[in-house]
């Protein structure tokens, strides 16, 4: 592994045992830097690797269809890992006091995890990094260049990444090697999967889907079914929501069920399309990594205060403006607004789970000008998101709608009422550019 990719959280002090990694962000048993980093250090200090997950039963908006995504995932993670003799342990309530009390009842010697730029997680290392006195250690097993490494500060654009990404691509853009099969037995008890759902303390309305299975395996079955069917034309049809031209990673990537690597190491060779070669490339790496660096340094990603200095000033120029509609919550979460295309954009994300990428923009763009501030906006917009999407709860996530109503990494537009300098977008546009009513008639609102 390239040594860029660790961070020491903890110096600690060295001592005989058992190495544990926690995986937190990075869900699965294969292509994993983090749990190769541990398993390295496990052989080579001849002792146990243990690989725990901590399950927190309620976490941000995320419903059972998210939930049922992550644990069959999971258990698929359990299996694979007892072949290698390698033992999964699942433990429930608080990661600040759960992991330091696994780690002491193993009696552990390194703990290792995994990066993530949410708030939330990094609180939990915090307070797992206080309590424990062995050395913790963080691999960033999500992005291909690492986020600490490409970069020391928030990022302006894509246009200031994108250079620095393509120096580094090389460095770490390699194979992976295999998960290697421990010689120590591993003890036979299996995780109480029942126990796990009943103690789940979360939303059973938001249902699971089964349009899109989760775990490794089904993620590397999408990735397939994306090169040999969909990649030919992702250059041209990417922003067309009613082709199915998009990849649908996303949800796989969130979850980490496939490394984001794997995916770039197979779609890298595929330069006879050269369009879809550099677009797919183009938003897996650079703008997927860009959110990860947004929401690193900039802990406002979640609110207004983390939109750019030239975009607060002229949303605030815009308080007082007159709003055609205004809508609450509930309003938006019924899919209950004038337009019938916002309105379907809405029902495909309740429905499916996964609401195109080109309407996501139009989406959160129509609930800043359709609410009484910036303000009000973010937070109808996260909690729709992460409530609905798969892939919610994720930079990506925040990124998108940081841009779309606070204009985050975007460049100051014409001046026009609500939307101040922030890009404007419209029905009619849309009209012009797909088939808008087709796409309406994909995604009725049965309540309508
Ligand atoms: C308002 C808004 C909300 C969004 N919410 C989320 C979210 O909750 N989770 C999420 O993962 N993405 C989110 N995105 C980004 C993007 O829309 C999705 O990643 C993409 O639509 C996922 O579908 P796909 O995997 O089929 O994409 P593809 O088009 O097949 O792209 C492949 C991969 O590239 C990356 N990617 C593509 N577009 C973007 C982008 N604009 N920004 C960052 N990475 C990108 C994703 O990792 C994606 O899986 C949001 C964008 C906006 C504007």
């Amino acid at each position: 592994m390239n040594p860029k990719r660790l961070r020491i959280l903890k110096e600690g002090n060295s001592k005989i045992g058992p190495v544990v990694y926690w995986m937190q962000r990075d869900q699965r048993a294969h292509d994993n830097w983090a749990l190769l980093y541990a398993q390295q250090k496990a052989l080579e200090q001849k002792t146990t690797l243990f690989v725990l997950f901590n399950f927190v039963p309620s976490f941000l908006e995320a419903a059972i269809r998210q939930y049922g995504f992550m644990i069959k995932g999971l258990q698929e993670v359990e299996s694979e890992l007892k072949k290698h003799n390698i033992s999964f342990v699942l433990t429930t309530g608080d990661a600040g006091e759960e992991i330091p009390k696994f780690v002491e009842r193993v009696n552990a010697s390194l703990l290792v995890t995994d990066f993530n730029p949410l708030k939330i997680v990094r609180r939990w290392k915090k307070s797992v990094a206080d309590k424990i006195d062995i050395p913790f250690h963080e691999v960033d097993s999500h992005n291909i260049v690492p986020c600490l490494h490409v970069s020391d500060k928030q990022e302006f654009a894509a246009y200031t990444i994108r250079p620095k990404i393509q120096r580094l691509l090389p460095d770490f853009l390699d194979e992976f090697p295999a998960l290697q099969k421990m010689k120590t037995k591993i003890e036979k008890n299996k995780t109480d999967w029942t126990s796990v759902y009943q103690s789940l303390n979360i939303n059973n309305d938001v249902k699971e889907v089964d349009w899109l299975l989760p775990g490794e395996n089904a993620a590397h079955k999408v990735l397939q079914e994306f090169i040999s069917k969909k990649f030919v034309n992702y250059g041209t049809d990417r922003n067309f929501p009613t082709h199915d031209a998009q990849s649908n990673l996303s949800p796989y990537f969130h979850f980490g069920h496939i490394a984001p690597q794997r995916v770039a190491l197979a779609i890298q060779p595929l330069t006879d399309h050269a369009e879809s070669h550099k677009a797919f490339l183009e938003e897996m790496i650079v703008r997927r990594e860009l959110s990860d660096n947004f929401c690193y340094f900039n802990k406002s990603y979640d609110s207004f205060e983390g939109f750019h200095k030239w975009a607060q000033d002229s949303l605030n120029l815009h308080r007082k403006d007159k709003r055609e509609y205004l809508y609450s919550l509930k309003q938006f979460e019924l899919a209950e607004t004038h337009d019938d295309l916002w309105n379907a954009a809405q029902m495909e994300m309740v429905n499916k789970g996964k609401m195109h990428g080109y309407m996501r923009m139009y989406w959160a763009k129509k609930i800043l000008e359709w609410t009484k501030s910036p303000e009000d906006a973010m937070r109808i917009a996260i909690y729709l998101n992460d409530k609905y999407e798969l892939d919610g709860r994720d930079p990506s996530g925040y990124t998108g709608i940081a841009w779309s109503i606070g204009g985050v990494h975007d460049r100051a537009w014409f001046e026009r009422p609500v939307y101040g300098k922030i890009r404007y977008m419209n029905y009619n546009g849309c009209a012009k550019k797909f088939d808008v009513k087709k796409y309406i008639s994909n995604n009725i609102n049965p309540l309508s």
